[in-house]
């Protein structure tokens, strides 16, 4: 039995439909094979508040409780397109929103989960957006705009990213000195993030210490999950069926 499944960035919209069956594929395989689920950010594409709910949203959140109901624990990151998800699409899927960042234990190992974002402090747009939209007050005044403004700015965004969706830009990697000083910080050696769209493990030796980076896998194809247990440690599993 797979004791935790890291997923992120599946960037779900109404508009991929699929995505939405991948994802549904993807509930059905949690509920026979893992404990947990923890969901890193960006789960859905665009969300301008939790008033986004809708036929399609509400049946995403539906299978979210139907797995949480099978005695899977859920746990939700905000990535930096659903920042604005809030309690009531949680309460909704039975899930618990983690802050970011967050520190668990796996079998005695302190693992440190992000995004992913903050690290990419070369983007200087994004950097400005993600001090704007990350504290604790914008969200709130935010919400106090009228719904049908929100969703539109949202939208701007997402026209502008789906632009730029297939590049690789240099400036949105990943800093790993500022990476792997946060890292230190918090006396973690493992680290779990999705944002950058580039699965795989990578390794740094770091003031004489070994650093584990997990990096998490996008949905645009069959998605590589990230799987922790107690007997083999963390590995990949692809959805085969996805
Ligand atoms: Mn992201």
């Amino acid at each position: 039995m797979i004791e935790a499944v890291f997923i992120s960035d599946l960037h779900l919209h109404p508009q991929e439909s699929a995505i939405t069956d991948r994802f549904h594929y993807f509930i059905q395989w949690a509920a026979s094979n893992t404990q947990s689920v923890y969901i890193l950010g960006d789960f859905f594409h665009v969300w301008p508040g939790d008033e986004a709910l809708d036929a399609w949203s509400q049946s995403i959140a539906t299978q979210l409780a139907w797995l949480a109901a099978r005695g899977v624990k859920l746990y939700f990151m905000h990535g930096n397109r659903d920042f604005l998800l809030g309690e009531r699409f949680a309460k909704l899927a039975s899930m618990t929103i983690l802050a970011e960042p967050t520190v668990i234990t796996l079998d005695g190992k302190s693992v440190l989960l992000v995004h992913g974002d903050r690290y990419c402090v070369r983007d200087k747009g994004h950097r400005w957006l993600r001090r704007l939209t990350r504290n604790a007050i914008f969200p709130a005044l935010f919400l106090r705009l009228p719904y049908k403004i929100r969703a539109k700015l949202v939208n701007k965004v997402r026209e502008h990213s789906q632009a730029n969706r297939k590049k690789s830009i240099p400036y949105m990697d990943i800093v790993t000195p500022v990476m792997l000083s946060h890292m230190q910080q918090l006396h973690v050696r493992f680290l779990v993030h999705g944002h950058i769209h580039k699965p795989g493990l990578m390794t740094h030796e770091y003031h004489g210490e070994n650093y584990y980076q997990y990096v998490l896998s996008d949905w645009d194809d069959i998605p590589s999950l990230m799987c922790y247990d107690r007997a083999n440690g963390f590995y990949f599993v692809r959805l085969i069926g996805g």
